[in-house]
């Protein structure tokens, strides 16, 4: 094979990407932009990748290094790219594993084993184990287990809350099927240096070191439960002990290695029974101390995990809607007239039965007498529990101010007895630095999580992290504890290594490198020959290493720092800290790369496409709007970057990220606000685009002469016509255009005479309602006269919900002001209870959108607005008790299930949809876990987005459709999901109101709009 000039320059980039992509049938993707995309994980770094390859097979993958080593590139395999330390980022070719490498391979059940292929989901993997019926799960149990891969928590030797049960990932690891940096391929296992020569020399090599440098293991090793730091040598240094060199597995060297000694194929792992009772106690105490001086003694318990959250998680969940009623719970706890609760220890046991479990929990009790504390067995109330715990990383990130609990001595580890005096001492280092930690997490290995808070944009505060780093290593080696209890060395503590562990074990770690790599293509830089701290942080990046406008290595230095444009955003951002804070939210924990639960993230959750994750898209924006993609240039062509645009193409604008992304990334708000500067800049806004914002304007023309719209619009010709210039695919019914809601209204409700006493309510005349279903509107108005409302019908235009979705922000601002100059009588007039909406969407953009747009009215109009806007079915649950008359209805015939909308979900809440039904039809009604249905307004209209609209669609709201009974009725609030449904299904899901107004007893209708 001719091997091109390897220089590293784009165009030696440029040959290899072809040449490679010759060579597999998986993908490669060498462009700027996309290898921009995987320059971060969820540590401090940032580092462009050389480039990315997508396997599709173990050939695929093993071709790649092949190719690698052949034309000497380094070479980093990557999972969820949710790794702390900077592990995940290098300049190196990425193998992104995560997206077709994902098998369950085998399973034995009675051997409690398991092989499965890297990319596998840890989550992923338990369930296909219980839906197998096993009983069996795999211990280890990471917080990030619904996206992290077995790969990854391999290469990190990850372990979780019950790590005092399971151990860690090593202690789990049976065997590795791995690609060695020659790119031969091997097994690696507990006697593989018996069957296999070239194994066996290589582990007598191995051996060689260990026995070289075994004082000096012994000594400087910590004997902790939890150690992430550097490789494995203790392990294999018992193993070669107790059994010589056949003892050694190697695998357990690989693993904890970081990639840095062999990619993994495939690995075989050890199985756990899954536990058949669990039950929590939950103890509030008055101090840090007080909780941390109480785990050693609860540990003579025997329990499955002890876990710890500070005042700092408590201070940040009570400013956070969602957690704020969990810590209700918690500061319950406080004993009687005692001090308030400033910790809390989550003790969690496992059993065989009720009994078991009632006896741990009664022995806790008669441990701590008097101690305050609740015990829990049922699940939901221990998820709930648990779900403020679990939260504890994401919501300190709202710790107000610019200083951040960052993470780079985060998770040192100790002798659970020693926590009380180690803490202190780490807390006196934090304070002589002027700042101050949270502390949290697993306490029962004395691996807690201890976030100093600092800035990392600015440059004292970099020196001191610098400095808090050095000192917090010396005090864990004083402790004689690990520098790293779970999260590796990466980036940020590879440099502390020689000072932790002295200089012979650090050459240790370089002889084995050299045994394993020899060329240091395997993740170089990390454990050993790394760069010091503070180098490639992301919030210091090197203008041109994304764009290659010069050569990549110069490393970024104090005098950078990110820079963002200047321009007047439409959004306010003071929610988020601005502009430059809200492009900068995404911390790429990676949480929007779930699979198959929540909405979060549609698109990814349909192509397994890390570029169309809400991750990938705030990263695309962060680097297109500093200026990255451009060599620091912050022009207007930052606002133009085609890969940017391409990359947001795929998002829904459903808002599911603003709800489920743990630090709200709100990238439906950020990409209108993009799109919005590129029409400003290109001077005009795309006539696809437009036709979509201006959907109202075009409906009402359509609906004033019906027949005639419907017949041109289901031309051929026409068809034909929209599909090329209007963007609207072919294959896709269009809803027909109507006599509008208001004609209606008004030759049958003006005029109507209502006492002044009778309550009364607007209906917002939505576009869909109004134009495409007035049977809806008329369903909505019945139904809520049916309750004693007078219902007014106002022309009060649109909320700007379609201007929004194709980021036409300036026109949708305008449309919004007319709208509320329109709409403040009735805001203002008290005797209007409410302003009710049919379709979410548009609610929404009243509760949220409207609310931050940096339009003319006035803020506190537009927040009495909000309060006031309402679903109807949300309204009439919430007013219940106030209503002047409460109709009968007809119980329904089968059973009642409800899809809400995206935005609904996002914005107004499960409940804004779910509590009415569940009053009226109680056991009879379900509200579905169902994400999005793929359509999303516009979105799934696009001949481009056809495809992948159904797939996603077929996620999960497809499917419980089909699942449905004939005599059973789907509920779906929102236009678009209810067309999705009926295409895609060949369901007829309704309205609430719809169905409300059918099993309204004893109220005929009163009219219906002609078709
Ligand atoms: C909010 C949050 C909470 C976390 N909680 C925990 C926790 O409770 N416990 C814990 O241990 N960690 C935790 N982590 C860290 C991280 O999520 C885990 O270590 C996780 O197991 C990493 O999996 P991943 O798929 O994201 O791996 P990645 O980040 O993609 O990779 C991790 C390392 O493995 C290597 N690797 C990946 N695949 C291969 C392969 N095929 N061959 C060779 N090397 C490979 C990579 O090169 C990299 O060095 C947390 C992280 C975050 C952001
Ligand atoms: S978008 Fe949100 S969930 Fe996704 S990586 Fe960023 S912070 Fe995490
Ligand atoms: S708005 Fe929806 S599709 Fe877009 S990034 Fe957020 S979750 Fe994904």
């Amino acid at each position: 094979m001719k091997k091109p000039r390897q220089d590293g320059s784009p165009a030696a980039l440029v040959d290899a990407a072809a040449d490679l992509a010759r060579l597999i049938d998986g993908e490669v993707r060498f462009s700027p932009h996309d290898r921009g995309l995987y320059a971060t994980d969820a540590s401090l770094y940032q580092v462009q990748p050389l480039g990315v390859v997508i396997p599709r097979s173990r050939e695929d993958l093993l071709r790649t290094v092949c190719f690698a080593v052949d034309y000497h590139l380094p070479l980093l395999a990557r999972g969820a790219g949710s790794s702390l330390a900077g592990q995940a980022v290098n300049r190196a070719l990425i193998i992104d594993c995560s997206v077709h490498l994902d098998r369950l391979l085998e399973t034995d059940v009675e051997g409690r084993t398991c092989r499965v292929e890297p990319g596998l989901v840890l989550d992923q993997l338990n369930q296909k184990l219980t839906r197998r019926g096993t009983g069996l799960m795999f211990g280890p149990d990471v917080a990030t287990s619904r996206h992290a891969n077995l790969g990854g928590m391999i290469g990190n030797n990850s372990a979780g809350a019950h790590s005092i049960l399971y151990g860690m990932t090593v202690d789990n690891l049976i065997g590795l099927d791995v690609i060695l940096a020659n790119g031969k391929e091997a097994r690696l296992e507990a006697g593989a240096s018996e069957r296999d020569k070239r194994l066996g020399r290589l582990t007598q090599d191995v051996a060689a070191v260990l026995t070289r440098h075994a004082d000096e293991i012994r000594r400087r090793f910590p004997k902790t439960v939890r150690r992430a730091n550097g490789y494995n040598l203790d392990r294999l240094l018992d193993q070669y002990e107790a059994g010589g060199t056949a003892a050694m597995n190697l695998a357990h060297l690989c693993c904890g290695s970081e990639g840095t000694l062999a990619v993994t194929s495939a690995a075989t792992l050890k199985l756990v029974p899954a536990p058949k009772r669990t039950g929590l106690a939950v103890l509030g105490f008055p101090s840090l101390t007080a909780a941390l001086e109480a785990v050693n003694p609860i540990l003579s318990t025997q329990p499955a995990a002890v876990e710890l959250i500070d005042h700092l998680v408590m201070r940040t969940a009570r400013m956070n809607r969602e957690h704020a009623a969990d810590l209700r719970f918690i500061e319950s706890l406080a004993a009687d007239n005692g001090p308030a609760v400033q910790a809390a220890l989550y003790v969690e046991y496992f059993a065989a039965s009720d009994e078991e479990l009632r006896e741990q929990l009664a022995a806790l009790a008669r441990l701590l007498p008097g101690m305050p504390q609740r015990h829990l067995t049922k699940p939901s109330e221990m998820q709930r529990a648990w779900a403020l715990r679990k939260a504890a990383e994401p919501l300190l990130h709202a710790v107000p101010g610019l200083r951040k609990p960052i993470t780079f001595v985060e998770d040192t580890a100790v002798d659970p007895a020693r926590l009380p005096e180690f803490v202190a001492a780490f807390d006196r280092i934090v304070k002589a630095h002027g700042t101050e930690a949270a502390y949290y997490a697993h306490a029962s290995v004395g691996c807690l999580h201890i976030r100093p808070l600092l800035a990392p944009g600015d440059a004292d505060d970099r020196e001191r992290m610098q400095r808090l780093a050095e000192e917090v290593t010396d005090l864990v080696r004083e402790f004689g504890g690990a520098l790293s209890g779970e999260h590796g060395d990466g980036r940020v503590r590879s440099p502390l290594l020689e000072r932790f562990y002295g200089r012979e074990i650090c050459n240790a770690f370089a002889e084995i490198k050299r045994l394993f790599d020899p060329k240091n293509l395997l993740n170089p830089g990390n454990i050993v020959g790394p760069a010091p701290m503070l180098t490639h942080l992301r919030v210091n990046p090197n203008p041109h290493e994304l764009a290659e406008s010069a050569p990549d290595d110069r490393a970024a230095g104090d005098e950078g720092g990110l820079a963002f444009p200047d321009f007047t955003p439409c959004f306010d951002y003071s929610d988020q800290h601005g502009f430059p804070g809200a492009v900068q939210q995404c911390n790429g924990a990676g949480v929007c790369r779930k699979r198959g639960e929540g909405t979060m993230c549609p698109s990814y959750q349909a192509t397994l496409d890390e570029r169309h994750s809400t991750r990938g898209r705030g990263n695309a924006l962060r680097l297109a709007i500093t200026g990255q993609f451009n060599a620091g240039r912050l022009d207007d062509s930052i606002w133009n970057d085609a890969e940017t645009l391409k990359t947001l193409d795929l998002c829904l604008s459903c808002k599911a990220c603003q709800a489920e992304c743990p630090s709200n990334v709100d990238i439906a708000r950020l990409k209108a606000e993009y799109l919005n500067q590129h029409y400003e800049t290109i001077g005009r806004v795309p006539l696809k685009a437009s036709v979509v914002g201006h959907t109202r304007m075009l409906s009402r023309l359509a609906s004033a002469a019906p027949r005639l719209s419907n017949f041109v619009a289901n031309s051929g010709l026409a068809r034909s016509l929209m599909q090329r210039l209007c963007d609207i695919d072919k294959r896709r019914g269009l809803p027909p255009y109507r006599p509008s809601l208001y004609r209606w209204h008004s030759s049958h409700r003006d005029g109507q005479a209502a006492s002044v006493e009778t309550p009364t309510v607007v209906l917002f005349a939505d576009c869909f309602t109004t134009y495409n279903e007035p049977e809806l509107g008329v369903a909505a108005i019945e139904l809520l006269e049916a309750f004693g409302y007078r219902v007014l019908l106002p022309r009060v235009g649109c909320c700007g919900r379609t201007m929004l979705s194709v980021g036409m922000v300036r026109q949708a601002m305008r449309t919004a002001d007319r709208t509320f100059a329109q709409l403040e009588p009735y805001i203002r007039d008290t005797n209007c209870r409410a302003i009710l909406f049919c379709e979410p969407s548009c609610a929404a953009a009243f509760r949220d959108d409207l609310l931050s747009l940096r339009c003319q009215t006035d803020l506190e109009l537009r927040k009495q607005a909000a309060a006031k806007a309402m679903l109807v079915e949300e309204f009439l649950d919430k007013a219940w008790e106030g209503h002047a008359l409460h109709p009968q209805f007809a119980a329904p015939t089968g059973r009642i299930a409800l899809h809400a909308h995206c935005q609904q979900k996002a914005v107004l809440g499960i409940g804004s949809g779910s509590a009415l039904p569940a009053r009226l039809f109680g056991e009879r009604f379900t509200a579905l876990d169902t994400g999005c249905c793929g359509m999303a307004g516009a979105f799934g209209y696009r001949p481009d987005h056809y495809e992948l609209s159904h797939k996603i669609g077929e996620l999960s709201v497809l499917p419980a459709a089909r699942l449905l009974d004939a005599a059973d009725v789907l509920l779906a609030p929102g236009t678009s999901c209810r067309h999705q449904i009926r295409e895609g299904a060949n369901v007829q899901a309704l309205h609430p109101a719809q169905l409300l107004r059918q099993l309204l007893v004893g109220t005929e209708a009163r009219g219906k709009p002609r078709r």
